[in-house]
């Protein structure tokens, strides 16, 4: 019975913490605490991993922003950590084809570690680029760290390093991820409702 009434709670805390982006409705999907327990996960791992090492951590702008932040913090190391920028998505869709808005320089790279902090992995075609090019320009090895992971969206030969949580092909907003530019600033986040 006590079980019931959590399931209910549950779904009705969901269902009314709603909100609205432009013209999509979104409802809460993943509670802000969640997100930082399964961060707090992968940081004992890397910082485990890395101990040995001298890793130049690359967070990848702008979804990431919060990841990157809370992470960084979970570590508390003398790390060093730069930003890049790259573009695929318009709107609810990944586009495919890659812009690097704020590539990474190859002498930054070149023999290094290089620890990258992402915010999702959709169909994987942004990361496996970018992990390809630091390779081409010289990194030792290259790892990559993701906040969400949509294994079922997945179409490359892509096996991220480090997972936070594993999520089913919907489009969601928060804790760092727009729809349009909106929607960033949510602790929680969010899924699309689908009329
Ligand atoms: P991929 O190249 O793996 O298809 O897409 C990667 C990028 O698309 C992510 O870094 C993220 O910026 C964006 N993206 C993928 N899925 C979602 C989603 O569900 N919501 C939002 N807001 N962005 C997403
Ligand atoms: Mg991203």
């Amino acid at each position: 019975m006590n079980l019931l009434y959590l399931c209910f709670f549950n779904l009705l805390e969901r269902s009314m913490k709603r909100i609205r982006l432009k013209d999509k409705e979104f409802e809460l999907f993943i509670p802000e605490k969640e997100v930082l327990a399964a961060i707090e996960r992968i940081a004992g791992e890397i910082k485990e991993d890395m101990k040995d090492k001298n890793p130049l951590f690359v967070g990848v702008l702008n979804g990431a922003f919060m990841f990157i932040a809370d992470l960084m913090r979970m570590l508390d190391g003398s790390y060093e950590l730069t930003f890049a920028r790259y573009s695929s998505y318009k709107g609810t869709a990944s586009t495919g084809t890659i812009q690097e808005i704020l590539p990474l320089h190859p002498t930054d790279v070149e023999g290094r570690t290089v620890v990258l902090l992402e915010d999702i992995v959709d169909s994987g075609f942004t990361m496996s680029y970018v992990m390809n090019k630091l390779r081409e320009q010289g990194a030792a090895e290259v790892k990559l760290a993701t906040m969400l992971f949509k294994p079922a969206a997945l179409k490359c030969d892509l096996k991220p390093d480090y997972i936070g949580i594993k999520i089913p092909n919907e489009f969601i907003v928060g804790y760092g991820l727009d729809y349009d530019e909106m929607g960033r600033a949510y602790r929680d986040i969010y899924k699309i409702v689908n009329n």
